[in-house]
């Protein structure tokens, strides 16, 4: 009788080699280095694999507008596999720092890479597997999450706005929750964004009826306020095309926050004045 040797198992080797954090931080170093506005932090440290691990955070504080400082939280790369939100903002520190009209009166907390261990692996779960995006205050064990949670929690945001890209979709298109003039802050976003990607006006994306480009619904565990939130933040998802060319999904989104500022600016001096 012959034995058959058993063979090592050989490591799986990725498909890819890892994506590089660091590179990815290097430009948000630079902007935050030559911006006295923009403030850096890292955030929720936690170890995967015997590697140490945070949450990068951005805080853009604007000039005073005369009032209360309005803060919007700005979520990106969620899912490790659409890193887009975080470049595109780059591109919108770059905008706030050339441009201090365009963040007066605004507190801008940017977190662009909120799944580092997903983003080096090339995919849409954290390395754990677990798709973060669906953990939100359902007492997730993921770090990513619990950070993230106490920061909304701590933060009280009055907006909150996920960026994220699509690559089922062939145009731009959002989900709202929470207040109800999120609607009216994510209607001038598309527009905006509309001048460099086509708007998916599919009566169903991702499952969902949808109007005009616009969700109304979303998934459980969602990145959003807490559930006992008293007076809920506005909450928009965005959602770019992935398979369009990457310069017009970045030049969309930095469009459609700016859009979201100034209406959002608007709104409340119109409210102001009644
Ligand atoms: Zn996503």
């Amino acid at each position: 009788m012959t034995s058959v040797p058993v063979l090592p198992q050989a490591p799986v080797a990725p498909r890819y080699p890892r994506r590089n954090r660091a590179r990815l931080l290097e430009s948000f170093d630079a902007i935050t280095e030559s911006c006295s506005r923009i403030l850096a932090t890292d955030h929720g440290h936690f170890e995967s694999a015997g590697e140490l691990y945070s949450l990068p955070r951005f805080v853009y504080v604007g000039r005073p507008g005369g009032g209360e400082m309005i803060r919007l939280g700005v979520f990106a790369t969620l899912h490790g596999d659409e890193p887009e939100g975080a470049l595109a903002l780059i591109r919108f520190l770059e905008r706030l720092a050339e441009s201090p009209d365009l963040g007066q009166g605004f507190g801008l907390f940017l977190y662009p890479l909120c799944n580092p261990t997903g983003f080096e692996d090339h995919q849409r779960e954290a390395r754990t597997g677990v798709d973060l995006n669906r953990e939100f205050w359902r007492n997730s064990h993921q770090p990513e999450v619990q950070f993230l949670e106490s920061e909304i929690q701590s933060q009280s945001f009055h907006g909150i706005i996920s960026l994220h890209s699509d690559d089922t979709s062939d145009g731009l298109y959002g989900f709202v929750r929470g207040a109800v003039l999120s609607e009216h802050l994510l209607e001038p976003a598309l527009r905006q964004g509309n001048r460099f990607l086509s708007r998916n006006r599919r009566p169903q994306i991702d499952g969902f009826a949808a109007r005009e480009s616009i969700i109304h619904s979303g998934y459980p565990g969602m990145l959003q306020s807490a559930p006992e939130t008293p007076r809920r933040p506005f909450e928009i998802t965005w959602e770019t095309p992935q398979k369009a060319p990457l310069d017009r999904q970045v030049s969309a989104t930095v469009e459609g926050l700016e859009a979201i500022l100034a209406e959002y600016r608007r709104i409340q001096s119109f409210a102001n004045h009644i």
